[in-house]
């Protein structure tokens, strides 16, 4: 494993940028551009040979974005990474990296909608199968190995009932059977926890969220700790396949991402505000939150995270109706997918992200009807509060007047 050559919040700043490259520019210049330049015929032909290391197209690579790839590397601990348009861009070109027909995928028993839309569409094009289980321990894991599983994949905490996948024992299991292990960790963000230093061979992130933290791009990032094995994947997946992060999106993230820790260290302290009031809350009924100390995978959660991060979810008195009543009696949280934006924002899992799922297998995931995520933001946590006090009282005399 590479040693960290700074700390965290200085890298997140400076890593893999020298302004004597770029003019003395101060910020990573923008290089909105297609293609570059070749100053003779043979400088051309160098280029393509490998034999020269200059720019040919920017789905090949761009300085901007090799930026923010290099800062992510050195952020995750890794060897190399790949930014792309998406953070399903992201996901599909490690399993298509990782898989060919005939394989097998374990994944942790919650994943992303849309990974699990695409591993559907794996099995069913290229039978690549899959199964979702639980990982709370390694004989749990291992159970459902078989000779043709090439690789676990993972995401913890798992949206959004918070559940924990053992990252240790994920990654014991697959070291003892030779398979590689992919993880999720959007939900973390590099701050709170990182996979590589656990024994995972590739992390991945929708940069969309935390990493950017603005709410304006979407965007993914692939880092791996194998070096010759991400540039085989730039020059096969990436430049084949082609879902490429724009240069102006990259620059947007590397601006987003200066402030991450500060961000997360905000969003955790306004989320553990929220969990207290939640608690004693009489309209509340479950709460998820990774490090609640009554969460009883808090210690798993507390070897693997550095603070529980800005989600959380809970389940209020009732059903879907109580749910949409409260949700609509907001005024400062907003109704919308997706997290990690300084504004909170608050969803229905069962009519929203995960209304594709069959209530019969949302239930044994978890999440009911009156289940609701919040994605706690930068706001004051007094607002906050006052936000979600006030939308509790409304529902109270709402569902008296009908
Ligand atoms: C949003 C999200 C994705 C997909 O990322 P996009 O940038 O929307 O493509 C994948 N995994 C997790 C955990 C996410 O929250």
């Amino acid at each position: 494993m590479k040693e960290q050559k700074t700390n965290f919040e200085t890298a997140i700043v400076h890593a893999g940028y020298d302004s004597r490259e770029h003019h003395d520019s101060l910020t990573v210049p923008l290089y909105q551009t297609s293609t570059f330049t070749f100053g003779t015929a043979e400088e051309g032909e160098r280029r393509f040979a490998g034999d020269s290391c200059g720019n040919i197209y920017s789905r090949l690579g761009n300085p901007t974005v090799r930026v923010l790839e290099e800062r992510m590397a050195e952020l995750e601990h890794g060897e190399g990474a790949l930014a792309f348009g998406s953070g399903m861009a992201a996901v599909s070109a490690v399993l298509i990296h990782l898989t060919k027909a005939g394989d097998h995928v374990l994944c942790s028993r919650g994943v992303y909608g849309c990974t699990f839309g695409l591993l559907e569409m794996m099995e069913e094009k290229y039978n690549i199968t899959h199964d979702l289980v639980s990982m709370k321990t390694e004989e749990e894991i291992e159970k459902h190995i078989r000779p043709e599983t090439v690789c676990i994949y993972v995401e913890t905490p798992i949206n959004p009932t918070m559940e924990i996948v053992n990252l240790q024992a994920a990654a014991a299991v697959a070291e003892r059977h030779g398979l590689k292990m992919v993880v999720d960790n959007t939900f973390c963000s590099p701050y709170l926890q990182n996979p590589l230093l656990l024994g995972a061979d590739f992390v991945l992130h929708s940069a969309t969220k935390y990493l950017n933290g603005h709410g304006d791009v979407i965007a993914g990032v692939l880092i791996g700790r194998d070096k010759p094995e991400m540039e085989n994947l730039r020059m096969t997946v990436q430049k084949d396949v082609g879902g490429i992060i724009s240069p102006f999106d990259a620059w947007l993230i590397l601006r987003g991402l200066k402030t991450l820790p500060v961000r997360m260290d905000r969003h955790t302290d306004n989320a553990e505000r929220v969990l207290e009031f939640l608690k004693e809350h009489k309209a509340v009924q479950t709460i998820y939150y990774p490090l609640d100390e009554e969460n009883v995978q808090v210690e798993t959660a507390r070897q693997q995270m550095r603070r529980g991060g800005g989600l959380i979810s809970f389940e209020i008195e009732g059903g879907r109706k109580e749910a949409q009543v409260f949700m609509n009696a907001l005024s400062l949280i907003k109704i919308a997918v997706s997290l990690g934006d300084a504004e909170t924002l608050i969803q229905h899992p069962a009519t929203m992200t995960h209304a594709v799922v069959p209530e019969e297998q949302r239930s044994a995931m978890g999440i009911s009807d009156s289940l609701l995520r919040l994605s706690v933001g930068l706001e004051h946590a007094d607002d906050i509060l006052r936000d979600l006090d006030q939308a509790f009282k409304q529902l109270k005399t709402d569902l008296q007047q009908a």
